[in-house]
């Protein structure tokens, strides 16, 4: 009993002279040695914060985006629509031969109004796209300018393929991953960044 008394003794002393150690960061010493404090400065929120890597899309996980379908969301811009009516290709029929499956097209608010300002001539654009088969999408901003409204989409959701001829905004498509571009080429639609699909250049 007396040799456990004794080995407590010693270890509470031990531990009386741990706590009577200051912390090395102890305003006490020395500026010099004295370590940072560990306390995290309080956090400037009148400070924009930065994020420096873009988030990545949940449905990215997978090789393939899970999001896109089928049944298919496609984006169609301006661009698209008068290329196929020059192709003389039907565009419902079209798409669903290039993917093998549903595909729901979607004409946007300021698609719309281009093709609108765009006159007389594209009236037979503006019939064709008021088929029921195709949905409508509000747009919340202003101004016709689709380019930019079509990148935000689908910078936002995941689950939209892109149909557009136009050179600026298939570039500007691509550096967004995980979204299909669907172009017209030698006479009917093809697809890039999709390479299972089943009207993929081969
Ligand atoms: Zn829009």
């Amino acid at each position: 009993m007396g040799k456990n008394k004794k080995t407590r003794k010693v270890v509470m002393q031990r531990f009386a002279q741990m706590k009577r150690m200051i912390s090395l960061s102890d305003s006490r010493i020395k500026p010099e040695k004295r370590l940072p404090s560990k306390k995290t400065p309080k956090e400037d929120k009148t400070k924009i914060k930065v994020t420096e890597v873009p988030q990545q899309s949940s449905a990215l996980f997978f090789q393939y985006n899970m999001q896109l379908g089928p049944p298919y969301h496609i984006l169609i811009d301006t661009n698209f629509i008068n290329f196929s009516i020059k192709n003389k290709l039907d565009i419902i029929q079209n798409m669903m031969e290039c993917l093998y499956a549903k595909c729901t097209p979607y004409i946007t608010d300021c698609v719309m109004g281009e093709l609108e300002k765009l006159g007389q001539k594209y009236k037979l654009a503006l019939k064709i796209i008021k088929d029921p088969r195709f949905e409508r999408l509000k747009c919340m901003h202003k101004g016709t300018y689709a380019d930019d409204c079509l990148v935000n989409r689908v910078t936002q959701h995941k689950c939209y393929i892109v149909a557009t001829n136009d050179k600026d905004l298939k570039r500007r498509i691509r550096k967004i991953p995980g979204v299909p571009i669907m172009y017209v080429s030698q006479h009917r639609f093809t697809i890039e960044r999709m390479p299972d699909a089943y009207g993929a250049p081969k």
